[in-house]
């Protein structure tokens, strides 16, 4: 039997190139999660999504909470840390009508209290920005990712993607290639693919935006469309495979 592969995808901060993002995953039909903080104060209000833009990402995404107004969760106090996280998720509720699962920590910053402040307001998944990780973790509100669309650099690519990815620091070349965010998106889904386990790509429009990567991302997301093996979820069909 073919083994089974998810695919999920995730998008960070509710600017507004997210929807140009939407429409290239649904042209792959890739399935996703976008995280939104509703009133990000690292943007001005206009680059932000509306609330009505965030009901039609609504329709064909699943939409997760990032705060309100993206701070470093370990760098406030307690109780304001537990109301960002807590009133970003009544936020959406309140304007989708629907309950809100999944959680990303702004920043990709947490500790043990922030993370039981996501558990005590009642969400099943949380992100981390933990990369070349391609397992189910076990702590679903510590889910690492495959990869972010964003350049890496010889600081950020972490000494056991080499192991990961069966390559040496001996091979220079090779090496290098792998700062390329393109080439390692495909070299680690060919890897996910052969192996089994979890696909998780993720990234922000704005970066894309900034960084004109459009078409590189879409011969990403079309490199990993279309397969018969792979399951393509949102980040809580990660936990409902589990239940
Ligand atoms: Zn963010």
């Amino acid at each position: 039997m073919e083994k089974e592969i998810i695919v999920t995808t995730s998008w960070d901060d509710g600017y507004k190139s997210d929807l140009k993002l939407a429409r290239l995953l649904k042209k792959y039909r890739i399935r996703g999660t976008f995280y939104i903080s509703p009133k990000n104060r690292e943007f001005r209000k206009e680059d932000l999504l509306s609330d009505a833009e965030i009901i039609r990402l609504n329709r064909d995404f699943e939409i997760g909470a990032h705060t309100m107004t993206h701070p470093r969760l370990t760098k406030i106090s307690e109780k304001e840390a537990f109301n960002e996280i807590m009133d970003s998720k009544k936020y959406l509720e309140k304007l989708l009508g629907e309950e809100i699962r999944c959680f990303c920590y702004p920043g990709g910053e947490y500790n043990e209290k922030i993370i039981e402040l996501v558990r005590k307001a009642g969400f099943s998944y949380s992100r981390t920005m933990e990369k070349f990780e391609f397992k189910l973790a076990e702590n679903l509100l510590l889910s690492g990712t495959a990869l972010e669309t964003h350049r890496n650099s010889l600081l950020t690519l972490p000494v056991d993607s080499l192991k990961i990815l069966s390559i040496s620091r001996f091979h220079l070349l090779e090496f290098i290639k792998n700062l390329n965010w393109e080439y390692l998106a495909k070299k680690t889904f060919d890897e996910v693919e052969e192996h089994g386990d979890v696909y998780h790509l993720w990234g922000h429009s704005w970066v894309i935006e900034k960084g004109n990567e459009w078409e590189k991302l879409e011969r990403v997301l079309s490199y990993i469309s279309g397969k018969i093996n792979v399951k393509y979820c949102t980040n809580y069909d990660i936990f409902k495979a589990t239940k």
